[in-house]
């Protein structure tokens, strides 16, 4: 599943595919993957120039001269850019360009979602009004009121962290290796997390995800070469997916919280 680090790096690579160009035809096979009115959609963007990409948490949102995409690639959303006719059954979204060129978002699960929204309701309604800090855009983080939200809640630490409302970009492979930087038992409840706890999570979650975007993300089990990136961030995962725990040498211990494979080291994160 793309988490912030992919996105980010999906970001990047289409940024010096598609700015300035002209989206000249829209064709939506699978209307569902389009909130809203399948024609609205159409007519609002048809004509636009896009003119940047930009993210926040784990959405892509295409910036146009007037008017905006927010894109969400869920679990296996993908952009492809080419001037082939790279059509299948997976593919859902074709976007057309004046330079002769198509821009196809497939998706096998289906599950990715892409909406327009005016740069009036851009930040101001959902998805994106929801939207937590994001580590990587937000320059000057308040610790205090990160730890307020956290300690707020009495979920496991995991599933606070997972849930973007708090800290946006976070998903199963990233918040693993967070809490074990941070040395926080992912089953830990989120109210009785400590404030230092807290900055260590904060702290560990910016040097994680920075980790990951010059890898270019992570390159594992369902989330394969976006627009032909590898990432190799997966070269440094220290717990996710992992046996022994690279400090004390102890045997991870691998469980769910909450539905969700989880890994950590029940000697080193308390
Ligand atoms: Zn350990």
């Amino acid at each position: 599943m793309p988490e912030l680090p992919e996105v980010e790096t999906v970001r990047r690579v289409l940024t010096q595919k598609v700015v300035n160009l002209t989206i000249t035809d829209i064709k939506v096979k699978y209307d569902n993957i389009i909130t809203g009115d399948v024609n609205e959609f159409k007519n609002n963007l048809i004509g636009k120039k896009i003119t940047g990409l930009s993210r926040l948490g784990k959405f892509l949102i295409f910036n146009l001269d007037n008017g905006n995409i927010v894109s969400h690639l869920r679990m296996e959303g993908k952009y492809f850019y080419s001037n082939d006719d790279l059509d299948n059954k997976h593919v859902h979204v074709i976007f057309y360009f004046d330079n002769g060129y198509c821009l196809y978002y497939q998706d096998v699960r289906k599950f990715g979602r892409m909406e327009y929204k005016s740069n009036d309701d851009l930040y101001t309604t959902s998805p994106l009004k929801n939207v937590g800090i994001d580590p990587i855009l937000n320059k000057k983080i308040d610790y205090r009121l990160i730890y307020d939200k956290i300690v707020s809640r009495n979920v496991a630490i995991k599933v606070t962290l997972l849930d973007q409302s708090i800290i946006a970009g976070l998903g199963n492979i990233y918040v693993d290796e967070v809490l074990f930087l941070a040395k926080v038992n992912p089953h830990r409840e989120s109210d009785n997390v400590s404030y230092d706890e807290v900055k260590a999570i904060v702290d560990s979650t910016i040097n994680i995800l920075s980790k990951a975007i010059e890898c270019k993300g992570t390159t594992i089990r369902s989330y394969t070469s976006e627009l032909g990136v590898e990432g190799n961030f997966q070269n440094f995962l220290n717990v996710h997916t992992k046996k022994i725990c690279p400090i004390c040498n102890n045997k991870l211990t691998k469980d769910k919280v909450n539905g969700r494979s989880t890994y950590y080291c029940t000697m080193c994160e308390r």
